[in-house]
C-alpha cells in the first residue's frame, strides 16, 4: 500500500489561520499552528469540504502539472462527465473532447460508455453477491476513505467492482499502444477530475495495486483555456459515441439509473452520507441492495475543483443528455461474457485504515479510557478551537498521541496565569 500524501497544501502566506477549514473537516484531519493550518495525511478523506469553506483561498488541490505532462511520448485526456457541464447547455460532448487535443493532448476520449457498462456489471452481479447488505458503491473515492477510516465495520459491504474511470483507462491504454505501436509505458492517460479525491485515489490507489491513470487535472484550471480551444470550432458531433446514461453518472442518481434493480438508494452530501452509515451500522436499511453515496452535496457536479455552479451544471447535463437521444451503447452479453473474466473485478480487498491510539489489551484500552475522560474534564469544553485542533475532543486525542499538550488550551493557560498574578499579589502585600 502506497503511503499517503496530503492531496490538499496550505499556502502559508494566504492562510490567516481562522480555523474556518478545521471545524468543517468531517475527519479532525486538520490543525493549525503557528498561525497556518495543516493536515494529517492519514486522516483527510479528500473532501474538499476545507477547499470550500476557505474564504482566503489558501487551500490547494495537490494534483498533476505540466512537467508531468511531459515525461510521455503520447497524452490522453479521460474527462470527468462534469467536464461536460461546465459551459452552458449547448455545448456538445464532442466538442469539449476535442477542446482538450487543442490544449496539447494527443487524444481525448469520452467513458459514458464504460459507466453504463460498470453499471450493468453491478446490476447482474446481484444474484451472486453475498451479504453483507446493502452494498455501497465505491464510485466515490472519498465515501470507500470514509469508511475505510470512519466506518470499517461496513468495509464488506462495498461493491467489489473497479471504478468507470480505472476501467476505461485499462482499456484506453490497450488500445492506443496497439494503434500508435507504442510501448504502453509511453502513454500517459490524465483524468481531468472535479475533486482532490481522484488524484489521490491514483497516487495511493484502494483496491488495486497501482492505478491505471498517471495523474489527474483539476477542471477548475482547464476550463478557462478549454473554453478558448472550443471557440476555435472544428469538432464534428458524433452522438452515436456518447451514451447518455453515462453521462448522468456526473449526478446523484444517475448511477442507479442505468440499472434494471430499483431496490437502491442515493445518497449524497457528507452529513446524510453519514447518517445514513450511521444507521447501516446499527443494522437498517438491511432490504436495500445497492447505496450510490457521493460526498459531495449532488455528486461530482458539485465537487470542490468544478466552476459552474451544482443547479446550472445539472440542468446543462439534463439537456445535453436529452440531445444525445435515447440509444444506449449497454451489450449485455458483452457485459457477461467480460465478467467471465473478471474484468470488472477489485484487484485487491479495501482494508480499515486504524487512526487512533489502539490498545493492545483490555487492561490498557480501559486506563486509555480513563485518561481520555480525566484529560477532558479538565477543558472547558467550548470547542473554540484556538489551541489549533478543532474541539475539545480533538486536542484530548492529540495529547494520548504525544502530538500536543493539554496545557495548549488557552482557558487553562489563562486559568494559571491568574493563579500566578493572584500568589504574586499576595506575596506583595
Ligand atoms: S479556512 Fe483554514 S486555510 Fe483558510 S485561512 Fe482559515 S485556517 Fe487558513
Ligand atoms: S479534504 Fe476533507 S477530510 Fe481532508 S482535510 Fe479537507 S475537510 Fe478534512
Amino acid at each position: 500500500m502506497v503511503a499517503r500524501e496530503p492531496s490538499i497544501l496550505f499556502d502559508p502566506a494566504r492562510c490567516v489561520g481562522c480555523v474556518a477549514c478545521s471545524q468543517v473537516c468531517p475527519t479532525k484531519a486538520i490543525r493549525v499552528a503557528a498561525g497556518c493550518a495543516v493536515v494529517k495525511p492519514e486522516l483527510c478523506i479528500d473532501c474538499d469540504a476545507c477547499i470550500r469553506a476557505c474564504r482566503y483561498d489558501a487551500v490547494q488541490a495537490r494534483l498533476s502539472s505540466p512537467a508531468d505532462l511531459a515525461r510521455f511520448k503520447y497524452k490522453v485526456a479521460i474527462p470527468s462527465m462534469t467536464l461536460y457541464a461546465q459551459f452552458g447547455r449547448d455545448i456538445h460532448p464532442s466538442q469539449v473532447l476535442h477542446g482538450l487535443t487543442r490544449l496539447g493532448f494527443d487524444r481525448a476520449y469520452d467513458m459514458s460508455w464504460m459507466n453504463e457498462m460498470v453499471a450493468g456489471a453491478i446490476d447482474a452481479s446481484f444474484s451472486e453477491m453475498e451479504g453483507p447488505w446493502p452494498k455501497i458503491s465505491v464510485t466515490c473515492p472519498a465515501i470507500v476513505r470514509l469508511v475505510q477510516v470512519r466506518y470499517p465495520d461496513l468495509l464488506a459491504n462495498l461493491v467489489q467492482i473497479e471504478t468507470p474511470r480505472e476501467l476505461a483507462a485499462k482499456v484506453l491504454r490497450r488500445r492506443v499502444a496497439a494503434e500508435q505501436r507504442l510501448d504502453p509505458q509511453d502513454i500517459g492517460i490524465f483524468f481531468i477530475t472535479p475533486c482532490t479525491a481522484i488524484m489521490n485515489s491514483i497516487v495511493a490507489p484502494v483496491g488495486l495495486e497501482q492505478s491505471n491513470l498517471d495523474g489527474a487535472f483539476a477542471i477548475s484550471e482547464i476550463c478557462g483555456p478549454l473554453l478558448k480551444a472550443m471557440k476555435l470550432g472544428g469538432a464534428e458531433e458524433r452522438d452515436d459515441q456518447i451514451s447518455r446514461a453515462g453521462i448522468r453518472w456526473a449526478m446523484s442518481g444517475g448511477e442507479l439509473m442505468g440499472m434494471r434493480n430499483t431496490n437502491t438508494m442515493s445518497v449524497h452530501s457528507l452529513r446524510d452520507v453519514q447518517y445514513v452509515f450511521d444507521h447501516l451500522e446499527a443494522g437498517k436499511f438491511q432490504s436495500v441492495d445497492l447505496i450510490e453515496a457521493y460526498i459531495c452535496p449532488d455528486g461530482c457536479i458539485s465537487g470542490g475543483l468544478t466552476i459552474e455552479g451544482r443547479y446550472a451544471a445539472g440542468r446543462n447535463l439534463q439537456h445535453i443528455g436529452r440531445r444525445l437521444g435515447t440509444q444506449s451503447l449497454f451489450k449485455e452479453e458483452k457485459v457477461r461474457s467480460l465478467m467471465r473474466e473478471h474484468f470488472f473485478d477489485l484487484e485487491e480487498e479495501i482494508k480499515a485504515r486504524a487512526v487512533r491510539p489502539v490498545a493492545q489489551d483490555l487492561r490498557r484500552a480501559i486506563a486509555l479510557e480513563r485518561e481520555r475522560q480525566e484529560l477532558l474534564a479538565r477543558l472547558p469544553r467550548k470547542d473554540c478551537a484556538a489551541c489549533g485542533a478543532p474541539d475539545c475532543a480533538t486536542l484530548v486525542e492529540d495529547t494520548l498521541r504525544d502530538e500536543a499538550k493539554i496545557d495548549d488550551c488557552i482557558f487553562l493557560r489563562l486559568a494559571r496565569c491568574e493563579e500566578a498574578a493572584a500568589k504574586r499579589g499576595e506575596g506583595s502585600r
